[in-house]
């Protein structure tokens, strides 16, 4: 039996990996998809086999036919110097799950200041009382983080862009620093995906999806996942084994079936998310864009080296308005949602203050902050929709 799709061998590029990855039609009697396997026990067909724990799976925590399906995707999607893919039941705990898997109590740990609030809440939390300490550094540090390595850094936790302020850090140049160290890298690369930032190949040991976003794609899971490199991944796997993370076969699936159509959704969320921002940077209205795609970003050249595309989430900074004329314009505006997530097919939109946390650098943006989510809706119709929020925006004033 042969099915013309399925093989070891994928070819280049990513966009056709992501449909030929992790497919085994054989093995489910010529059906496209694997199955949502709900399951625990895996029966062992002789003593002997149990005694040497022969077979392809061991225990639901450890794996099954669905999982495998989904690895070998995001195996294939971050490309040749990904060594294992571990999958968590939401993004923080991917986090968390990485830097536990590195850290042990007296390492010192380097957080870049842009990081998602809750991943400093871990970081401040739980490794604090475990022993661990946390210094933040300025986004923009570069090859100057070196200045703040101890003897007994470990690990540096990095996202690019921050997902609120969007601030571009440049990884290849922490990591380099981080590697002569001896400490490991990590990354939240949640925003561009391994799709449009291959951070396995810049120097980056782990790299985290909040697969919540835009690999689920739909607003319907929580879900992380965890890829690291060969001198990450057996800290990482033996992490995952010791803590006893694992995900819920419904999500599994779900991720499975989002990211085998992510190539289409980010390049409309990269196409339709920059001309709004373009747009955005004629509005009276509108002090700043934030969005590293655009040409006069501080961002931007680092963008343009390392990333191939940009996602639809971005922020902008509004000329000087009271707080009731900014949610003036929040309770207008109807195709724009307002709630904490993205990466689904639908636009949001939430106002932020990265002032109220972040500690080694100061945000001033000089006017109120929204952070934006251009979904799969018609631009003409968003735009329309946030041409209305503006005019509220200024009959408030
Ligand atoms: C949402 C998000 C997370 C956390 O993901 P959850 O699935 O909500 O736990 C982590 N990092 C970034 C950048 C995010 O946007």
């Amino acid at each position: 039996m042969s099915f013309s799709n399925d093989g070891p061998v994928h070819p280049q590029q990513p966009e056709t990996r992501l449909v030929t990855a992790g497919r085994d039609a054989e093995a489910q009697k010529g059906f496209v998809n694997p199955p949502v396997v709900h399951g625990s026990t895996v029966l062992y067909p002789t003593a002997d086999d149990l005694h040497a724990h022969r077979g392809e799976y061991q225990y639901g925590r450890h794996g099954t036919p669905t999982t495998r399906a989904l690895q070998d995707v995001l195996m294939a999607l971050e490309g040749p110097q990904c060594a294992g893919v571990g999958l968590t039941p939401s993004g923080l705990a991917a986090i968390s799950t990485a830097l536990l898997s590195v850290l042990k109590a007296g390492d010192h740990l380097l957080v870049c200041d842009n990081v998602y609030r809750p991943s400093r809440n871990f970081c401040n939390g739980l490794l604090a009382r475990y022993g661990v300490e946390t210094t933040y550094f300025d986004p923009l540090i570069g090859a100057g983080i070196e200045a703040l390595f101890k003897p007994n850094t470990r690990a540096v936790l990095t996202e690019a862009p921050g997902s609120q302020s969007f601030e571009m850090p440049d990884i290849p140049a922490i990591a380099a620093v981080a590697h002569v160290r001896g400490a490991l890298v990590i990354d939240d690369n949640t925003w561009a995906t391994p799709l449009y930032h291959r951070s396995l190949g810049q120097g980056v040991d782990i790299s985290i999806q909040a697969a919540t976003k835009y690999i689920g794609g739909h607003s319907d899971i929580m879900f992380g996942t965890i890829s690291a490199n060969a001198k990450a991944w057996p800290l990482l796997a033996e992490g995952i084994r010791l803590l006893g993370v694992c995900a819920g076969p419904d999500d599994v699936y779900l991720a499975l079936r989002g990211v085998r159509t992510l190539s289409v959704r980010l390049a409309q969320h990269y196409r339709s998310g920059l001309e709004m921002a373009r747009w955005l940077q004629t509005r009276p209205e509108v002090a700043r864009v934030l969005h590293p795609a655009i040409e006069t970003d501080p961002g931007h050249a680092i963008w343009k080296r390392d990333f191939t595309g940009a996602s639809g989430l971005f922020s902008i900074v509004l000329k000087p308005a009271p707080q009731k004329a900014v949610d003036a314009l929040l309770d207008t505006v109807k195709l724009f949602g307002m709630g904490y997530s993205w990466g689904g097919f639908e636009s949001l939109v939430i106002p932020f203050d990265c002032g109220d946390y972040r500690t080694a650098t100061k945000w001033a943006p000089g006017g109120p902050t929204l952070r934006l989510h251009i979904g799969l809706e018609s631009i003409d119709d968003l735009k329309a929709d946030l041409d209305r929020g503006f005019a509220a925006l200024k009959a408030a004033m």
